[in-house]
């Protein structure tokens, strides 16, 4: 794996680990998917594998996950859906013909139309941004308590007062920042 490239940030919702592959919105960007073979590689680790990917079709993808950041950005603090965003999102779901595939062991899997079809891959990713958009699933949206993230993440705590996208992250530099101030107030503290 090239060194060169920021790793993924992966969680468990299929459509906010798509949109967490842009981190730092508000503050310096990060972009972890920026080549066609860095999406192949991220919808590799996400179940959706594809062969290849042209640069028109990573340009789909960006698009989605802008589209799916806004949409449910609004969602979180119970704004309108933008339109724009809402008619992105649609057309990559309409275009996409994954199959939902039932494995013997019980599990479901992804298999598309063809190996060179990012479209099915980002159909998926729509679909499942759909869901939660909707209200479908267990959970809620809510952003990121961090300035320069306020990424939109879907809180599935049981008491649904998760503040950060990610504690490993945002969640752990918060409360240096905190730790820090508090030094700064109470100098005589200090070692
Ligand atoms: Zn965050």
């Amino acid at each position: 794996m090239p060194a060169e490239f920021p790793d993924f940030r992966l969680g468990n919702v299929l459509a906010t680990s798509f949109t967490a592959t842009l981190t730092e919105r508000h503050g310096d960007t990060v972009e972890r998917i920026p080549t066609p073979r860095r999406l192949v590689d991220w919808l590799a680790v996400n179940g959706l594998a594809v062969d290849s990917c042209t640069t028109g079709q990573l340009g789909l993808a960006w698009d989605l996950r802008e589209s799916i950041h806004a949409a449910a950005t609004a969602a979180a603090i119970q704004d309108a859906l933008p339109a724009s965003a809402v008619q992105v999102i649609n057309d990559r779901s309409a275009q996409g013909r994954a199959a939902a595939i039932l494995t013997p062991d019980g599990n479901r899997r992804w298999r598309l139309s063809s190996a060179s079809r990012v479209e099915d891959a980002l159909g998926v990713i729509a679909a499942d941004a759909i869901s939660i958009i909707a209200g479908e699933r267990d959970g809620k949206l809510a952003l990121c308590a961090s300035p320069t993230c306020q990424a939109a993440f879907f809180d599935t705590s049981q008491s649904r007062t998760r503040k950060w996208c990610e504690m490993n992250t945002c969640g752990n530099r918060q409360k240096k920042a905190r730790f820090n101030a508090n030094q700064r107030k109470n100098p005589t503290r200090q070692r």
